[in-house]
């Protein structure tokens, strides 16, 4: 009789990631997940196995308006069907919780408490209308290339109204709320990195883009540091996500600089697009992991859809 212990090696209870390199999934609960996210997610994901490294689920409920926990079970919930895992999030848990942006408030208050002291940021008192009004579009062609707009998102380009009369203001605030806090980007100054997708991407700041928000007026956080303070702290050592963020690359560099963070590579997926040319969004409600769930398809006839 063969006793199978003694000639089989003991099986794991959880895989050993054996590199350093460690990427990340970082969905928003705004809406539910696409075919364009399942795209990325899946190519984030085969590129950290492939590495043998870690991966990291991040919530992005950072924005209490149009985030629902509901989405973000979702978000979960569907991923695993489709075939993905990860080694640390909010379900799973992990050293460097917690995995809930909305759970994280502290550690990008400190940031900004950095950005303020250092003088690289100062509160911003024009209205969303009077910088729309302002921005009115050429700044928007980019030097991403052809066939990248900017993100939906993205925010226009900010004149530079309160940053001259910040010049005299001395920054004693001790909280954020009430005025939108903008980073005093470097007017001129080339912001270049490879991208391991898309090659070496150039933008020039002051041109493509203007002094971004990092703390809102409704006291939430921007994107663009809750993302840098996360990349940093989880330690990512490679972001792979969509290509309509590669000018907020631009704005992350500077702003991983302003705080002393290493900058990881980057990855810029293309996007998928409808059939009239659209960027997917979550109004494409038709085109959600669950309605195709829905309509009876496997994960297999899913990944198909985007080549995988
Ligand atoms: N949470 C963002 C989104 O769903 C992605 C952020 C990122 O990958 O940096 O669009």
């Amino acid at each position: 009789m063969t006793d199978e212990s003694m000639t089989q090696p003991p099986r794991p209870s959880s895989v050993v990631r054996h590199s350093s390199y460690r990427g990340r999934l970082a969905p928003s609960p705004t809406g539910h997940l696409h075919l364009g996210h399942a795209r990325t997610f899946w190519t984030a994901h085969g590129r950290a196995r492939e590495a043998g490294g870690a991966l990291v689920l991040r919530d992005e409920d950072l924005d209490p308006a149009r985030s629902r926990a509901e989405f973000a079970a979702a978000m979960l919930e569907d991923l695993r069907w489709l075939g993905l895992d990860w080694d640390e999030g909010p379900d799973v848990g992990g050293p460097l919780a917690p995995y809930t942006q909305s759970e994280r408030r502290g550690l990008y208050l400190d940031a900004w408490s950095r950005l303020v002291g250092a003088g690289q940021v100062y509160p911003c008192a024009c209205s969303r209308r009077d910088v729309a009004r302002a921005a009115e579009a050429p700044h928007e062609a980019g030097a991403a290339g052809p066939g990248v707009r900017a993100a939906p998102d993205d925010e226009p380009h900010y004149p530079g109204t309160c940053r001259r009369r910040a010049g005299a203001v001395p920054h004693a605030a001790r909280a954020p709320a009430g005025l939108n806090w903008r980073f005093r980007v470097p007017d001129g100054e080339e912001i270049v990195f490879e991208d391991l997708n898309r090659g070496r991407q150039v933008f020039v700041a002051g041109r493509d883009f203007g002094d971004f928000v990092v703390w809102r007026r409704d006291d939430v956080p921007a994107y663009q540091l809750a993302v840098v303070v996360d990349d940093a702290l989880m330690r990512i050592t490679e972001v792979v996500r969509g290509a309509d963020l590669l000018k907020s690359t631009a704005r992350q560099v500077l702003l991983q600089r302003a705080l002393g963070h290493p900058t990881p590579a980057y990855f810029h997926c293309d996007l998928v697009t409808d059939g009239r040319g659209e960027r997917l969004a979550k109004r494409h409600e038709s085109l959600s992991l669950r309605a195709l769930r829905a309509s009876g398809l496997t994960p297999q006839e899913v990944r198909a859809l985007f080549g995988a």
